[in-house]
């Protein structure tokens, strides 16, 4: 009954949050050791919720019969600044959307309504985590160091 295409993406996603989780963690550290301790703990939380989607994907997986991956699909990049830290966040997120929407596309196709709305509860979340770093960036871009100043401790 179970999809093998459904299980193929499932797992796919599980993949692109472990990267997610990786690289969001990396950054809270060296946020928190430059002293950006509130920068840092927003971006521990949405590396928490990472994981959490990465959870419900390898439940989905498992119920399915598949065994769910624990290869990240990529790999965290390490000492960037704050504005570029933010654009590889929004990248991870936006391409984790585009993909998201066409699993739940494949899933419709596959009548997999449950992993559908998987897929589409992850998009909601990922959605809100590409907002928060736009936000972040242009507070960075039009108020700079100033701004910078209240993301410290
Ligand atoms: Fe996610
Ligand atoms: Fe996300």
């Amino acid at each position: 009954m179970a999809s093998e295409k459904v299980i193929k993406a499932l797992n796919e996603a599980r993949g692109r949050e472990l990267t997610a989780i990786l690289q969001y963690m990396a950054q809270h550290y060296e946020l928190e050791d430059q002293g950006f301790d509130k920068l840092g703990d927003a971006i521990k939380k949405i590396a928490i919720e990472e994981m959490k989607h990465a959870e419900m994907l390898a439940e989905r997986i498992l119920f399915l019969n598949g065994v769910p991956t624990s290869q990240p699909d990529g790999k965290a990049k390490k000492g960037e600044e704050i504005p570029a830290m933010l654009a590889t966040n929004m990248k991870l997120e936006d391409d984790a959307v585009k993909m998201y929407n066409e699993s739940a596309k494949l899933c419709v196709a596959e009548s997999d309504q449950v992993s559908k709305d998987i897929f589409e509860k992850l998009l909601k979340e990922e959605e809100d985590h590409w907002n928060y770093f736009d936000n972040v960036k242009t507070h960075v871009k039009e108020l700079g160091a100033a701004y910078l100043a209240t993301l410290t401790g």
